[in-house]
């Protein structure tokens, strides 16, 4: 017998079964809103102008592939900071690393919460990208989920973030995205991240900000708000970036995590905790993706390049999000939503019937990718939404 057999099966991911199922459909004019990528008009996934270059110059120019330290690409932690904080410049309180992804650093966050708090619950609003469950349950942290949004109604429970926010206790820590909310593009805004923040400050609650899509909402700034104000009100906090959206750099695995202390002081042994954890995971980050950002970032030509690319995408994103507004009434409130992803209000057994009968594939939470239409596609995606009613 196997020494494996105590091993039970565990689920294959849903989104990557569906990748398959799309390709095997022979229909012409088929819709793929599930995959969570950025599309263009062609429904490729570029590899944009400045990244192409900054490899080019990589390729170059760098004369090692030596090992860096568990912080990972100094300069590219640096560059990012002004695009992220803006003006303020949170000097030695502001420490981090260059982590595998987004993902990689909500799950340094989330050891890093387990080793300063075992008992910290982590104030969860649902619907949420479904993989923080399993990042925050691996470092053993207990989850408190609350309502952040009402997928029929499309309307975010604002009321419900304050209340559970206020009966938190000390040391409870709150998970949020700071921009285009996936899956349900539902934002706070300017005085709901205010309202929230004075609440987090009041009660010590730690916030642990999400921040995987800068740039495809509203602005690069527009997205960065809530992160400003929450740091600001609160004085002390925890974002988990990614790059991998913004930059369309999926596969390097670019992010990083940024701890805001108090003080000085406090900001070294948070560093410090940051490092011996990263050892401990990946002992250090994969360095392309995250020295082409910092290519792109310290040349103010490539800078300016990248953000022209990230507009053109933000815009396309806004505009099919316009036409399925006007398109149906039953659609309007995406057009108030940020980013790429809405979940539509349908039963598995309806993304079922749209798969079957119209060639259409999302999984059965609803959520679409705006990016996966063009405008070509939305008379097809309203019609066939609209056969289910
Ligand atoms: N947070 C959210 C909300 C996301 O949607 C994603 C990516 N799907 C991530 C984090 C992780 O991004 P990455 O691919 O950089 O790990």
């Amino acid at each position: 017998s196997s020494l494996f057999e105590a091993l039970a099966p565990q689920p294959a991911d849903a989104l990557l079964a569906l990748i398959g199922a799309f390709r095997n459909d022979p229909r012409t004019g088929k819709i793929d809103v599930g995959v969570g990528v950025y599309r263009d008009l062609e429904g490729r996934t570029p590899v944009m102008r400045a990244v192409k270059e900054a490899e080019r110059r990589l390729l170059e120019e760098q004369e090692s592939k030596g090992y860096l330290g568990p912080e990972g690409d100094a300069g590219f932690f640096e560059a990012l900071k002004p695009i992220i904080f803006g003006a303020t410049d949170h000097a030695d309180r502001l420490t981090g690393l260059q982590t595998p992804g987004g993902t990689g650093a909500l799950r340094l966050a989330a050891e890093l919460i387990a080793r300063l708090n075992p008992q910290a619950r982590i104030l969860l609003g649902e619907p949420t990208w479904p993989n923080h469950h399993p990042i925050l349950k691996a470092a053993g942290l207990e989850l408190a989920p609350y309502e952040h949004f009402d997928v029929p109604s499309q309307r975010l429970n604002f009321a419900q973030a304050l209340e559970t926010f206020n009966q938190a206790k000390r040391g409870d820590v709150a998970l949020l995205h700071g921009c285009c909310h996936n899956p349900v593009g539902a934002d706070f805004d300017a005085a709901q991240w205010q309202a929230l923040a004075v609440v987090m400050r009041d009660r010590g609650i730690l916030p642990l900000i999400d921040l995987a899509y800068q740039g495809l909402g509203r602005g690069l700034d527009e997205d960065a708000q809530g992160v400003r104000i929450v740091l600001d009100v609160v004085g002390e906090g925890l974002l988990a970036y990614s790059c991998d959206k913004n930059f369309g750099l999926y596969r390097e695995r670019v992010g990083a995590l940024y701890a805001l202390s108090r003080t000085a002081d406090t900001a070294a042994i948070v560093q410090s905790n940051l490092l011996s954890l990263a050892r401990a995971n990946w002992s250090m980050p994969p360095d392309h993706g995250a020295a082409v950002v910092r290519v792109i970032l310290t040349d103010p030509a490539l800078t300016e390049d990248w953000k022209a690319e990230l507009t053109e995408m933000r815009e396309r994103i806004r505009s099919v999000r316009d036409l399925l507004a006007a398109a149906d009434p039953a659609l309007a409130p995406l057009k108030g939503q940020q980013g790429m992803f809405s979940t539509l209000p349908l039963t598995p057994q309806q993304v079922a019937r749209l798969r079957e009968e119209r060639g259409i594939y999302m999984p059965p939470s609803g959520r679409i990718n705006i990016a996966g239409l063009t405008p070509d596609a939305v008379p097809a995606f309203v019609d066939a939404l609209a056969s289910l009613r």
